[in-house]
C-alpha cells in the first residue's frame, strides 16, 4: 500500500476506560467528577473524525478544588521519607505496566498513534519514566556539609516547593503527564496537571492508576479545560507556586506573563525545528533511514522531529532521492492496523494548518513528493519532501507539526553548522558523520539542548530534555529535573558560641 493510496478502515471508537471517564474529566481528590464550566467538549478520532468521549470542561471553580486538593496533601506527601515515595512511586510503575495496553489504545484513539508507537514508544516510555522516578526520588543530591567559613557548618537542604501547575500539550500526552507528574512528585511537590483539552483520556487514566497504586488523594489532580480559562486561572493561581509548561513558543511567552504576576518559578518547554546535518563523510543509507523516521515520527508532531535536513553538496542529490523513495514507503492508514507505519494528524484543523503551509511553499520550492492530503475523513497528509526552499523562507524557519521535511544544500563543514543554528529554536538537532572531529565540533557548536550523532530522536529517562534558546529552560526528565522541582535552601550553624562575633567590628566599630 503506497502513502498516495490510503483507505482508512473504520474502527471502534469505543476505548476500555469509556465507562469508568463517564463520571467526569476531572480528577480531584482521588476521584473523578464533572466539570463546572457549563460548557463541554467532545475528543475527536482524527482518523474518522467521529466523536470518541464528551465531557464538561473545567471551570476556574474546578482549578481551584484541585489547587486546594493539592495544597491539602501537600503537608502529607513531603512529609514522607524519600523511601516511602519511592515505594510508592515502584507500585505506580507496576500498575502502568499492568495497565499498558488500555493506555496504548486509549492514546492512539485520541491522537490517531498508530497501534505500534503507543504500544512501543508512548507507553513503554511512561513506565519507565515512572520506575526511574521511584529510584531517583532517594537520590536527590547537593553539596556536602562542611566549614567553608572555618567558624560555621553550612550544608543544603533540597526541598519540594509546594503545589505545581502544569499545562501539557496534545502531541504526547501520556508521556507530557508523565513528564511533568513523575519529578514534581519524587522530589515531594504536590501537582495540578491541565492536559490539551483534546487529547485528555491518558492523564486521567494516569492519575487513576496513581490512586490504584496507592498514590495519597490530592498529590496528583487533572483539570481538563481550555488554556484560556483554566490555564490561565491555574498559571495565575496564588496557591500554585510553579508553572511547568510544555507547548508552543506564542503560548509559553503568555505563560510566563501571567506567572510573572506572582513571582511563581515557571519551567517552558517551547517549540522547535531541529536541524538534520549530513556531512559529506556520512553513511547516507543511515541519513536517509534517519531523516525519514525523525521527521515522520508521530506523523511529525514531535519537537524534537527532524525538520531541517542540510546535506553537504556531494552527497545532496543522492539523499533528496533516496529520502523521497523511502517516504514513499511508509504506509498511511488506520492507527489500529498492525500494516499502519504513520496516522493521521491530531485534528483536521491541524492537518489543514499543514497543508496551507505546503500550498504556500509551492509558489516559491519544489514539492519532491507528497504535498497533498488524501480524500477522506481522515485527519490525513502524505509524507512530504520539500526542496530549493531559501533558508528564510518560512518552511525553513517556521514550526510546521506535520510529516514534512525540507532539505537543503551546503558546502563547507562552517556552512553547515552556521544553517542549523539560523532559526529561533535550539530544542534538539543531529550531525551524520563518520570523522570523530567533525562530530565533536558539532556537538559543540549546535545550539540546542541535545545534540545526536548519527542518530535522531531517541530518548532516555536518565539524560535531560529541555531547550536553548526560544524552545525554553528548564530540564525534563533525569535527575536534572530535580533543579527545577525543588528549591534549595543554605542552611548555616555558627560553631563558635560566641556572642561577640568578629563580624560585628562593621558594625560596632572598636567594641
Ligand atoms: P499549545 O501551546 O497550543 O498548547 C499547550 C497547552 O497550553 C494546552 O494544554 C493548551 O490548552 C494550553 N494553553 C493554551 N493557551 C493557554 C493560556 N493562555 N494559558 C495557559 N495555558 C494555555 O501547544 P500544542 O499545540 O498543544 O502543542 C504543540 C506545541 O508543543 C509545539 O510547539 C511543540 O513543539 C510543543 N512541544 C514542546 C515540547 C518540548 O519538550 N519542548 C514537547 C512537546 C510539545
Amino acid at each position: 500500500m503506497s502513502n498516495a493510496a490510503h483507505h482508512p478502515h473504520p474502527h471502534a471508537v469505543q476505548f476500555p476506560a469509556q465507562e469508568r471517564l463517564a463520571s467526569g474529566a476531572q480528577y480531584i481528590d482521588g476521584a473523578l467528577r464533572p466539570g463546572t464550566s457549563g460548557r463541554t467538549h467532545s475528543v475527536i478520532d482524527p482518523a474518522t473524525g467521529a466523536e470518541v468521549y464528551t465531557y464538561e470542561l473545567a471551570g476556574t471553580a474546578d482549578v481551584d478544588a484541585a489547587v486546594a486538593a493539592a495544597k491539602a496533601a501537600f503537608p502529607g506527601w513531603a512529609g514522607l521519607t524519600p523511601g516511602e515515595r519511592s515505594d510508592a512511586l515502584h507500585r505506580f510503575a507496576a500498575v502502568l505496566a499492568e495497565r499498558a495496553e488500555e493506555f496504548a489504545r486509549a492514546e492512539s484513539l485520541q491522537c490517531g498513534k498508530p497501534l505500534k508507537l503507543t504500544r512501543e514508544f508512548d507507553v513503554p516510555g511512561t513506565v519507565d519514566n515512572a520506575a526511574f522516578f521511584a529510584g531517583a526520588a532517594r537520590h536527590l543530591q547537593g553539596q556536602s556539609a562542611g566549614e567553608y567559613s572555618g567558624d560555621h557548618t553550612s550544608y543544603v537542604r533540597r526541598e519540594p516547593i509546594g503545589v505545581v501547575g502544569s499545562i501539557a500539550p496534545w502531541n504526547y500526552p501520556l508521556q507530557m503527564a508523565a513528564w511533568k507528574i513523575l519529578p514534581a512528585v519524587a522530589a515531594g511537590n504536590t501537582i495540578v496537571l491541565k492536559p490539551a483539552e483534546i487529547t485528555p483520556l491518558t492523564s486521567l487514566l494516569f492519575a487513576e492508576a496513581a490512586t490504584a497504586a496507592g498514590i495519597p488523594d490530592g498529590v496528583i489532580n487533572i483539570v481538563t479545560g481550555t488554556g484560556k480559562e483554566a490555564g490561565e486561572h491555574l498559571v495565575a493561581h496564588p496557591d500554585v507556586a510553579m508553572t511547568s509548561f510544555t507547548g508552543s513558543t506564542a503560548v509559553g511567552k503568555r505563560v510566563a506573563e501571567v506567572a510573572t504576576a506572582t513571582v511563581k518559578r515557571i519551567h517552558l518547554e517551547l517549540g522547535g525545528k531541529a536541524p538534520f546535518v549530513v556531512f559529506d563523510d556520512a553513511d547516507l543509507e543511515a541519513a536517509a533511514n534517519g531523516a525519514v523516521a525523525g521527521s515522520l515520527i508521530n506523523t511529525g508532531q514531535d519537537c524534537t522531529a527532524a525538520t531541517r535536513a542540510y546535506v553537504q553538496r556531494p552527497l545532496y542529490d543522492a539523499f533528496v532521492e533516496r529520502t523521497k523513495q523511502l517516504m514513499e514507503t511508509v504506509r498511511l492508514g488506520d492507527p489500529f492496523a498492525p500494516d499502519t507505519d504513520l496516522g493521521p494528524l491530531i485534528s483536521h484543523a491541524q492537518r489543514d494548518r499543514v497543508a496551507a503551509f505546503v500550498e504556500r511553499a509551492k509558489s516559491y520550492a519544489r514539492i519532491v513528493t507528497g504535498g497533498e492530503a488524501p480524500k477522506n475523513d481522515g485527519a490525513y497528509f502524505q509524507p512530504t519532501l520539500i526542496a530549493d526552499a531559501a533558508q528564510d523562507s518560512e518552511v525553513v524557519q517556521s514550526e510546521i507539526f506535520g510529516p514534512v521535511l525540507v532539505v537543503l544544500p551546503f558546502d563547507s563543514d562552517d556552512e553547515g553548522l552556521e544553517l542549523a543554528n539560523d532559526t529561533p529554536y535550539g530544542l534538539a538537532a543531529s550531525a551524520w558523520t563518520r570523522d570523530v572531529f567533525r562530530a565533536n565540533r558539532a556537538t559543540r557548536e549546535i545550539k540546542a539542548g541535545c545534540v545526536w550523532i548519527n542518530d535522531h530522536i531517541p530518548i532516555i529517562s536518565e539524560m535531560p530534555h529541555g531547550g536553548y534558546k526560544a524552545s525554553g529552560f528548564g530540564k525534563d526528565m533525569s535527575s536534572y529535573s530535580f533543579e527545577e522541582y525543588t528549591q534549595v535552601k543554605h542552611v548555616m550553624y555558627d560553631n563558635t558560641a560566641v556572642a561577640a562575633k568578629d563580624w560585628h567590628r562593621t558594625i560596632f566599630g572598636d567594641r
